[in-house]
């Protein structure tokens, strides 16, 4: 049934047929638009492009909204709030290539490099918002919060289904491999997440910890060998060879041999069985 009719003067018939689209933004500033409109500010094309511009801007600052809570991506990092120059072994470059998207198109796995501090979670948020910007779907989690979300659902048979719900989203990002030991039965877990998105959606990763360290990090060198063999194919990886940023000011204060162990600046003896987040070596990639 028509809202308007030609019993309603304009400006009513407007604002009723903005509550029945639910433009809430442009009833908002309709009055103000018609205003400017009276009084020669605005064209008749300014006035209906600028309430349709309010309206969608509005709709879309609470798409992204929305999107980022879905995310998980509560504490938002930018690419504007990075210091690039503060990471001289990063290639610039090479992140806004990132931020362009096409390794989410083609479905590739990025992994984040480097020791504590050195950025990598705020590098793996920001190229998630810009997902999310453009979007896609994104979805963030730590690998403990993965594994402890299957653990879960295994033991209430909807492993399936939090699988299903792992795969669905564009990119899935994966933060925070190798901080913490992980249950057991966590690598089979992980695996089978890992398979189900492979080839199907794009992934970012980040770990403290190098690739040969994660038959130690997943407890088992076959199920570890199998994970990477998937997450190296059509990969992109980036070494983070720097200070922690977070310790930029009170650099002086990290005792020298944990500071050595994080950056690995020095050649610490491999600790046979150790599953702590100190031994930290680069990666060969
Ligand atoms: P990592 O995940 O590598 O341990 P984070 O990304 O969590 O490190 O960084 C630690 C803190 O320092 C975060 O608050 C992050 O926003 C900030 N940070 C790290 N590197 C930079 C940088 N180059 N420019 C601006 N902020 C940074
Ligand atoms: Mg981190």
């Amino acid at each position: 049934m028509p809202v308007t009719s030609l019993s309603v003067p304009p400006l009513e018939s407007v604002r009723r047929q903005l509550v029945g689209l639910k433009m809430a933004r442009s009833l908002e500033v309709l009055d103000q638009i018609v205003a400017r409109l009276e009084q020669k500010q605005l064209s008749a094309l300014e006035a209906m492009d600028l309430l349709l511009a309010e309206e969608l801007s509005t709709r879309e600052t609470r798409r992204i909204r929305i999107a980022l809570m879905t995310a998980r991506l509560t504490q938002l990092k930018t690419l504007e709030s990075f210091d690039f120059s503060f990471q001289p072994s990063l290639d610039r470059n090479q992140i806004l290539t990132l931020a362009q998207l096409g390794f989410i198109e083609r479905r590739q796995v990025v992994h984040l490099l480097g020791p504590p501090g050195t950025g990598k979670s705020h590098l793996a948020i920001a190229l998630g918002y810009q997902a999310i910007k453009a979007g896609r779907s994104v979805y963030f989690a730590t690998l403990a919060e993965i594994i402890a979300s299957l653990l879960k659902a295994e033991r209430e048979g909807t492993l399936a289904s939090r699988i299903q719900f792992l795969t669905r989203s564009a990119l899935l990002i994966v933060d925070e491999i190798g901080y913490l030991p992980l249950a057991p039965n966590g690598a089979n877990l992980f695996f089978q997440l890992v398979n189900a998105r492979y080839e199907k959606g794009a992934m970012i990763l980040t770990s403290n910890r190098s690739f040969r360290e994660w038959g130690e990090i997943f407890g088992d060198k076959v199920v570890a060998a199998a994970l990477l063999d998937r997450l190296l194919h059509h990969a992109i990886v980036i070494q983070i060879e720097g200070n922690s940023y977070r310790l930029r000011e009170h650099a002086a204060l990290m005792p020298q041999e944990l500071a050595a162990a994080a950056t690995g600046a020095e050649p610490a003896p491999r600790r046979r069985g150790r599953q702590r987040k100190e031994q930290v070596r680069s990666a060969s990639g």
